[in-house]
């Protein structure tokens, strides 16, 4: 039987889309500096135009982030690129991502080989990544509905963790799953917001350092 399934052009990707994502990654990524050639590919791999709504597709590859429902955003590509980087992880990793959205992100993150645990607070985007990834064949990637506050306290400690809704402070129960020499990358703020990273040095002390401002949709309280 044929198999009408969205996955007959994935795997042909429109040419379109491939020239595009080369297009951002050398216009929007690679020329601002961002440099490690593993999220260059990545970048170059992940289909994002099937991460965003129908109608917006043809704006996927724009240097700017776009609506994807619920109120919610998918990141500017260059901002998911140098984020990343910042990151600075090493395949085999483990890391949590809170705030999964349309999963464009967390689909970056497999793509660089970190084994990926994400939670969304908002059940109709974390069903509608979940199906997406599924469906790309990210099985590094598992996902949970709920309040990142709380962190995943099952899967902890992690490698890496990766924020990206803004809380007005840095939650202190992700610094505790942050294993030591772990780092976070966190936007924090409220109207005014600037991207942190945080390590966790050896001996469990931590450190901050301020990279640029930004503006990420705040981090909510769960219910
Ligand atoms: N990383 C996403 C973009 C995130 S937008 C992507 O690649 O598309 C921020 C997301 O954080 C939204 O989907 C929002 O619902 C979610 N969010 C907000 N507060 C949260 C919380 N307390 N816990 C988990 N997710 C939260």
């Amino acid at each position: 039987m044929f198999d009408w399934s969205p996955s007959w052009w994935i795997s042909e990707a429109p040419d379109w889309a491939q020239a595009a994502r080369v297009r951002m990654v050398n216009e929007q990524i690679a020329a601002r500096g961002v440099r490690d050639t593993r999220v260059l590919d990545a970048m170059k791999k992940v289909p994002r135009h099937l991460f965003v709504p129908p109608a917006l597709e043809r704006r996927a590859y724009d240097d700017s982030p776009l609506p994807i429902g619920q109120g919610q955003t998918i990141s500017q590509p260059y901002i998911v690129g140098s984020m990343t980087d910042l990151l600075d992880a090493s395949p085999g990793m483990k890391v949590l991502e809170i705030g999964t959205g349309s999963g464009y992100q967390a689909a970056i993150l497999a793509e660089v080989g970190l084994r990926v645990f994400s939670i969304e607070i908002v059940p109709g985007l974390a069903a509608q990544a979940r199906a997406l990834l599924e469906r790309l064949g990210y099985r590094q990637v598992t996902l949970r509905t709920g309040d990142g506050y709380a962190g995943w306290k099952e899967e902890a400690p992690f490698d890496r963790i990766i924020v990206t809704a803004a809380p007005p402070e840095v939650p202190q129960a992700l610094v505790d799953q942050l294993k030591p020499g772990g780092k976070m990358v966190v936007p924090v703020g409220r109207e005014y917001q600037e991207l942190l990273v945080i390590d966790k040095g050896p001996d469990g002390k931590v450190k901050r350092r301020v990279e640029y401002p930004v503006m990420f949709v705040p981090m909510v309280k769960g219910r």
